[in-house]
């Protein structure tokens, strides 16, 4: 389902651009802004087996999005920014938000030096346990479990399976297949188990992943300080909240929140619900993120900001820059609009 839709994407952007389409559509879809979504900004690595590839940009690419952005004359403004005019209906210049999930280090190396080329200010979304050092960055662990490994065996669904992994494309297959698996396990604590038996039978180092990619506290601390930076919450344990209990969830979302206030001894005002998406994040973790009294929450359901946002500050789409099309081609079509205007069947708000 996931291969398809990113067929139907790629197809739809490049039929977007091809036909001059989203020209014609920007009057009606491109709203009044858009915040975009990042994780990593690095430099390309050479390896030929990269599951996790969309969750990376390179520096260029983002240069010349935000060189696209300028030379349209768009407003590149932060989270609280960006609630200002929602709230005081003011639109009369086009914004975008730059937000990077996570709290990944390369956003300090990679990332700020060309935002600061832009003087562009940006939001780095922080899970409390990442920051600490123990969290668990499943995907990754999978990543590394498939690239070493060239058979795997699992026990899917009940069902012992033995999944080839000696070629880039079986790689590939086999970590499609685990990853489906481990995402629709009932309970983080589920996948924390499998993940780590996978680890523990392959070698790979699981507690070294958090400490190698994420930034520390006094990390956090010193990027803080640069006045282009807001920090954000993103819950303790990266979970899906939509799994937890109501207690656990609202615990997630508060809890994580006073532990980042504490590192940074400032106010954090925004949140991004990890994974984002409708099966990570529905009207009860909407309600819950109001209740917490977060100024903005933000998803990664995909689309623009309109007017109509404004009511729905819980429930903010987002844009991917996406690592699987770094094509500048495809920068006027996402800045359009029509790309996610095409995704959400050309509704203007998805919020329930
Ligand atoms: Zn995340």
């Amino acid at each position: 389902m996931k291969q398809f839709r990113n067929r139907v994407i790629r197809a739809g952007l490049g039929a977007l651009y091809l036909s001059g389409a989203h020209v014609l559509l920007r009057p009606i879809f491109s709203g009044v802004g858009a915040i975009f979504t990042l994780h990593h900004v690095r430099p390309r690595r050479a390896t030929a087996f990269e599951p996790n590839h969309h969750l990376e940009v390179t520096p260029e690419f983002l240069r010349a999005t935000l060189g696209h952005l300028r030379s349209h004359d768009i407003d590149i403004v932060t989270l609280d920014e960006m609630h200002q005019r929602l709230i005081e209906r003011n639109f009369a210049r086009r914004f975008a938000c730059f937000t990077f999930d996570d709290g990944y280090r390369d956003n300090r190396d990679f990332a700020l030096p060309v935002m600061r080329e832009f003087d562009a200010p940006f939001t780095v979304f922080v899970a409390s346990d990442f920051a600490e050092g123990t969290g668990r960055l499943w995907w990754i662990a999978l990543e590394k479990v498939v690239a070493q490994a060239s058979l795997i065996d699992a026990s899917i669904g009940g069902e012992a399976c033995r999944l080839d992994a000696t070629t880039p494309q079986a790689k590939q297959a086999a970590y499609r297949r685990l990853h489906d698996w481990l995402r629709a396990l009932p309970g983080g604590h589920d996948v924390r188990r499998e993940i780590s038996a996978l680890c523990a039978r392959h070698g790979v180092d699981e507690a070294a992943i958090c400490p190698e990619l994420c930034m520390t506290r006094d990390e956090l601390r010193t990027l803080a300080e640069d006045p282009l930076v807001t920090i954000g919450a993103h819950t303790i344990s990266h979970c899906n909240l939509a799994k937890q209990t109501e207690e656990m969830a609202s615990h997630e979302m508060t809890e994580s929140r006073a532990r980042i206030e504490n590192v940074l001894q400032r106010r954090v005002l925004h949140f991004a619900y990890p994974y984002g998406d409708r099966i990570s994040a529905g009207a009860r973790e909407f309600a819950l993120a109001r209740t917490a009294g977060f100024k903005t929450a933000v998803t990664t359901r995909p689309g623009m900001i309109f007017s109509e946002s404004a009511e729905h500050l819980m429930a903010l789409p987002r844009v991917s820059l996406n690592g699987n099309y770094q094509d500048e081609r495809i920068l006027p079509v996402l800045t359009s609009g029509a790309a996610t205007a095409l995704w959400n069947g050309f509704r203007r708000v998805d919020a329930a």
